[in-house]
């Protein structure tokens, strides 16, 4: 409790990306409205943030449906856009999850799958795809231009991993 007032704490953890309302507002197309209240859901997501919305999304799994269906009455907006934030939210929600099955099972290194990918880093020098093939902490992700990543987790990223077995590589 003490250290938490005195320590800044850090918005985002590894693996996971700083995007600002903006990058949200031009992303999905969405009001600077929307975009702020899609911000502070992102944080409570990464963050795990004991709240509804945070163990609605876990609950959800890939249910893309249902997270779409709840993000139209949350955001009032249009089903094709809620299918957008919907298919991020999960992403980043599967991704913690495989973050803390690889941890239970002591799976610390994975590859990097990202053939099939067009994001860039947001200032554009590094590829998902010249990322293919590399390892990384499953933990932490893979360092880049903006910070570490871990796959899928950037908006529109396709790329996935494929675990590394102690011993086996
Ligand atoms: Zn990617």
């Amino acid at each position: 409790m003490f250290l938490k007032l005195f320590s800044k704490k850090k918005r985002i953890p590894y693996g996971y990306i700083e995007y600002s309302k903006e990058d949200f507002e031009s992303y999905f197309s969405i009001s600077e409205d929307i975009a702020r209240q899609v911000e502070k859901d992102y944080i409570s997501l990464v963050n795990q943030s004991d709240n509804k919305f945070t163990e609605f999304v876990n609950k959800s799994g890939r249910d893309l449906h249902s997270i779409s269906n709840e993000l139209v009455k949350r955001y009032a907006s249009n089903k094709s856009t809620a299918g957008q934030i919907a298919l991020f939210y999960a992403n980043v929600s599967s991704s913690i999850g495989n973050q803390s099955k690889r941890s239970n099972l002591g799976i610390t290194q994975c590859k990097w799958l990202g053939s099939a990918c067009s994001v860039k880093s947001k200032d554009n020098s590094i590829s998902h795809q010249s990322l293919d093939g590399k390892s990384y902490d499953c933990q932490k992700g893979i360092l880049t231009p903006d910070g570490y990543v871990l796959p899928s987790v950037a908006l529109g990223c396709l790329c996935s991993c494929r675990v590394i077995l102690p011993g086996l590589e």
